[in-house]
């Protein structure tokens, strides 16, 4: 036997295709689809769409939401003078585990870098500007990720926001350096957090 099936062939394609799937593991995973129930294929399918077709970006800061208006931003309780840039929705699930944070965020969706040819204008700085003028915020934590373009974006937007009056501080280097904020366990956030200093 030279080469899968079409269909089968397909759907190795389509989970290569996805990060941290290898083609090793997209074949292992295709082959297990097959041989699952057509209950359980039909749900994980479902599953994929719906998330997909319900899930949006909060229009205030960016994070994902199945509401017009994220949860966050849609809670009185929060603290409204204090904002925390992340560049991914994931980081925003970071910062919820630790649990001390009670602030809003905003999330950029990437970070500035030369290199790949993305520019301030291509994230979601703009939309963080708006809400600076029109919102009450008096800090904004920088929690973007350490390494080179986290460090570009964070000096960037810190610079663009001071002489509005607005505070900027920069989360503490607990994280290792060219590490992710989403894989930082909860006392290293949290000390992160506590750390952070002026920029
Ligand atoms: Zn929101």
């Amino acid at each position: 036997m030279k080469n899968y099936a079409e269909p089968l062939e397909n759907l190795i394609r389509q989970l290569s295709g996805l990060p941290g799937i290898g083609g090793k593991s997209a074949q292992r995973l295709a082959f297990h689809i097959l041989s699952m129930d057509k209950e359980r294929v039909d749900a994980l399918a479902g599953s994929i769409k719906e998330a997909k077709e319900k899930m949006k970006y909060c229009p205030c800061c960016g994070n994902l939401t199945d509401k017009d208006i994220c949860d966050i931003c849609a809670d009185e309780t929060r603290d409204k003078k204090v904002i925390c840039v992340v560049e991914s929705p994931r980081d925003v699930y970071a910062m919820e585990r630790i649990r001390e944070y009670h602030g809003t965020y905003h999330v950029l969706h990437g970070a500035i870098s030369p290199v790949q040819g993305i520019g301030p204008e291509d994230i979601n700085i703009k939309s963080l500007l708006e809400r600076l003028r029109e919102g009450e915020a008096e800090e904004v934590i920088l929690a973007t990720n350490p390494n080179i373009e986290g460090e570009a974006t964070a000096v960037y937007i810190a610079r663009l926001i001071k002489p509005a009056g607005i505070k900027a501080t920069r989360i503490a280097h607990g994280i290792p350096v060219g590490g992710d904020l989403e894989y930082a366990d909860e006392v290293t956030l949290l000390k992160a957090m506590e750390g952070r200093r002026d920029l």
